[in-house]
């Protein structure tokens, strides 16, 4: 079976203190993840040395970072090196999420050069794709995934794809309260991974985890998780709160 990830992307939220809660409130929850689950906690950068110690023998438990940079290191004040991260035992990044994309003008081309470069840290980047409403409504998403696809990833070698996780976030549904239904996530999942097989072959698409994101939260996340080509979560406002993101854990495959 692929790997089944729930991941919290705690965005710009919580204090340190608010933060050191949660974490606490997460490793005193017994979860009993098997060898094809998988949390990734990604805070915010100045958590991440800490949430990476109070993690450290936590089965199944990684953290994430939310961003990285697409050059190796130099006079780039206030980004963050994938050299850094690798130097604080941060294992996967988030790459093109959406609000990279719309607030800070993250461009396709960008992004296939920080998931290139993460890769080359061995660093697992989280892909970001996802149509905004007006091209949801044109019915034209497929399309427009494709080409995020295309441009982002097709990059890589077959080998390399291996290494990276997708996650498929509709931005209509990203901290709207508007989930995709379980259908149209599948719908899109099958797509995207029918796009892999055609790129990078049969066994790589079968390999690649497809997370869906968009207010995931404990009521939806089953229904959601259970469709076939949906491989768990990315989840932002829910996973702020430990019971909901307990539960939308234990809702993995
Ligand atoms: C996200 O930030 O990636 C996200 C999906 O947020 P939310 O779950 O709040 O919609």
């Amino acid at each position: 079976m692929r790997q089944q990830i729930a991941a919290a992307n705690w965005k710009m939220n919580l204090t340190f203190s608010q933060a050191d809660a949660l974490l606490q409130q997460l490793k005193a929850t017994s979860f009993q993840l098997t060898e094809q689950q998988q949390v990734l906690l990604a805070v915010p950068a100045p958590y991440l040395q800490y949430a990476v110690q109070q993690l450290a023998g936590i089965h199944g438990f990684q953290v994430a970072a939310q961003n990285c940079y697409a050059q190796k290191s130099g006079a780039f004040t206030g980004e963050t090196s994938l050299e850094m991260l690798v130097s604080l035992g941060v294992t996967h990044v988030i790459i093109g999420h959406s609000e990279r994309r719309e607030i800070f003008g993250e461009s396709n081309e960008l992004l296939a050069q920080k998931v290139s470069l993460a890769l080359e840290y061995g660093v697992t980047p989280v892909f970001c794709c996802g149509e905004p409403l007006p091209i949801r409504e044109a019915n034209t998403q497929n399309a427009f995934v494709a080409e995020q696809l295309k441009e982002s990833l097709y990059q890589l070698t077959a080998e390399q794809m291996q290494q990276v996780v997708i996650a498929y976030e509709p931005i209509w549904a990203i901290g709207t309260g508007k989930t995709a239904t379980s259908l149209q996530a599948q719908e899109m999942h099958a797509f995207i991974r029918s796009e892999l097989a055609t790129q990078f072959g049969a066994v790589v698409a079968d390999h690649t985890t497809i997370l869906y994101g968009g207010s995931v939260k404990a009521a939806n996340a089953v229904e959601l998780f259970q469709q076939p080509d949906v491989d768990g979560g990315l989840v932002g406002g829910a996973s702020l709160i430990a019971t909901e993101f307990a539960a939308i854990i234990r809702a993995l495959k």
